[in-house]
């Protein structure tokens, strides 16, 4: 299927690798020019270099922390009319709630709830008036399910979720949708480090952490970043102008409701 999209521009949040790298690589396949964000610009630079020789399309690399509003400046200056805005950026860390201080909820809904209704802000009118656009927010599948020790995620997430029910029908007539994708468990630098640190609490190894944890999935592995990429290409093709304000669950099964 073509996806229409040849030739258009977007910014990925925290695309150096895992998730919001199959995003850039999936769009980069469809000949879209993207502008990829991630605050280590060695890793960040290597992944640019991938995708440019892999697709050909253009690549730009801004090293920065788009949780910052410098960091978000940078990324919108580089690419300042965008086609196509994928929200992401680094998960809070997991814990019990109790311990949890005012500054780490600050941090969390910086990070995962205020930092994408800034790019949202700053990108929506401009699609808009062009009659054109596409953003997808990358959240988790503890908006549907709510993980316990995932307190700060759960909080922060489901407050982006209810802010881009609010607005994402005010350009979906001049085909602008806004939608979320919800990941499950997906083979990344983070799900690794969460199984690290479930080990070291539980006295296991990371293999049988690892393993446990791949069980509970009715699919039987983790997802991969490539196939959540082509879900948020086509999300962001012209034959979802139709969709907007969507949850998209993609878990290999392990949501075991009806809706
Ligand atoms: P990952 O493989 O560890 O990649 C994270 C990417 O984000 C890296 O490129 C990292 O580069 C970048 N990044 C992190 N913080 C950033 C910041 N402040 N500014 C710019 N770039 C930043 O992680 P992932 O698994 O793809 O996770 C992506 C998001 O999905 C996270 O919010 C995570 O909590 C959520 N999620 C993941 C899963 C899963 O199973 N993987 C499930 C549910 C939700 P730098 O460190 O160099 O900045």
């Amino acid at each position: 299927m073509d996806l229409g999209i040849a030739g258009k521009k977007a910014i990925v949040c925290a695309a150096s690798k895992g998730l919001g790298k199959g995003c850039a690589v999936a769009l980069a396949r469809e000949g879209v020019d993207v502008t990829i964000v991630a605050r280590t610009a060695e890793t960040l630079e290597a992944t640019a270099v991938e995708i440019r020789n892999s697709t050909g399309v253009k690549v730009i690399a801004i090293a920065a922390d788009i949780t910052s509003a410098e960091g978000r400046a940078k990324a919108l200056a580089a690419c300042p009319h965008p086609d196509i805005l994928i929200n992401n950026a680094g998960g809070p860390p997991a814990g019990d709630f109790r311990q949890f201080t005012r500054e780490d909820w600050i941090k969390a809904v910086d990070a995962n709830m205020l930092t994408p209704i800034e790019l949202i802000k700053a990108t929506l009118d401009g699609m808009i008036e062009r009659k054109f656009g596409r953003i997808v927010n990358i959240t988790s599948s503890a908006v549907k399910a709510p993980i316990d020790i995932l307190a700060l995620s759960n909080g922060a997430r489901s407050g982006l979720t209810g802010f881009v029910a609010g607005i994402a029908r005010k350009g979906v007539a001049q085909n602008v949708t806004i939608n979320n994708i919800l990941p499950g468990m997906f083979e990344t630098e983070t799900l690794r480090k969460r199984s690290e640190a479930g080990a070291k609490m539980a006295g296991k190894t990371f293999a049988e952490v690892h393993a446990d944890r791949k069980k509970v999935i009715p699919a039987a592995r983790f997802g991969e970043p490539d196939e959540f990429g082509a879900l948020c290409a086509f999300i962001c093709s012209v034959h979802a102008g139709f969709m907007t304000g969507q949850n998209f669950l993609i878990d290999g099964g392990n949501y075991p409701g009806t809706f």
